[in-house]
């Protein structure tokens, strides 16, 4: 007689589990509406109309279309660190849908010094390298493979300090440089780096600024990447799983110290990489 109820137990504990699941939150709901410079708007579609996909449109900027079982759910669209306007608008055909107002950020301001001048101004025999990694990256950040359902939901990449957040307005010997596009976690030399989701290796060199450094493929638009690194534990093409060793932590190119340099991007545009951190 126990063991019957036990089983009756486990039939009900089962059913309630394959219920929640049915039932849990969409891939689309993630990552959470951040309409700020840096971040991403989720805009949530009115799953009461029907939106032909090819007349929705937003205007001044790149959007992608989140879809679960083949209907659209969501508009995901990412907001460039140097965005000015005020709001964005949301077209359905010629009409208004959604007006999101963009909040602004204060992101602090770095200076740095860097001794080895050639990290400074290159001299001229790198410009043609400089210049050839350039385009590599910008082909392995704007790589869009379409994906079904898959999760945009990261862990974090490597165990340490952040030392520098995203968005940081940099200087270089007192120089305004280019915008901090990553987040910089700092930890010891050969600390291992972890795959934050699945994907693929896309690119994988020793570049001049980045030094060794890894591009993955998530799909649907969504790339990420790894600098610094001491050693590269993963070559091009190899498919890694959320969690796999795919480096470690060093000091190669321009650095100041043993970190990791992490960018994420969007459609190609960089964003602030906490915001697909789950939790
Ligand atoms: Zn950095």
């Amino acid at each position: 007689m126990r063991i019957k109820y036990l089983y009756l137990l486990i039939i009900l504990i089962t059913s309630c589990t394959s219920l929640s699941k049915s039932k849990s939150p969409s891939y689309c709901s993630f990552p959470e509406n951040s309409p700020y410079p840096g971040g991403l708007i989720n805009y949530s579609l009115n799953t009461e109309r029907k939106y032909l996909e090819k007349n929705l449109r937003v205007k001044d900027l790149e959007f992608s279309i989140c879809k679960e079982l083949g209907s659209p759910k969501s508009l995901l669209i990412p907001i460039p660190l140097t965005f000015e306007e005020d709001r964005v608008s949301i077209f359905f055909s010629d009409q208004l849908i959604s007006s999101i107002d963009i909040e602004s950020r204060d992101y602090r301001e770095s200076r740095i010094t860097i001794s080895n001048q050639d990290f400074v101004s290159p001299p001229n025999a790198m410009l043609e390298r400089i210049k050839e990694e350039y385009s590599q990256s910008i082909s392995a950040k704007n790589v869009f493979n379409l994906k079904k359902n898959t999760s945009k939901e990261m862990i974090i990449p490597l165990e340490g300090i952040m030392s520098s957040e995203y968005g940081v307005k940099r200087f270089i010997n007192e120089q305004p440089r280019n915008r901090h596009i990553g987040l910089d976690i700092a930890a010891a030399e050969g600390r291992p780096i972890f795959a934050p989701l699945n994907g693929k290796v896309i690119l994988a060199g020793n570049f001049f600024y980045k030094g060794n450094v890894i591009f993955i493929d998530h799909g649907n638009g969504l790339v990420s990447s790894y600098s610094h690194l001491s050693k590269k534990l993963v070559d091009l093409n190899q498919i890694v799983t959320a969690g796999d060793n795919i480096g470690l932590v060093g000091s190669t190119g321009r650095v100041t110290g043993p970190h990791l340099h992490w960018e994420v991007y969007f459609l190609g545009i960089p964003i602030n990489p906490e915001i697909f951190i789950k939790n």
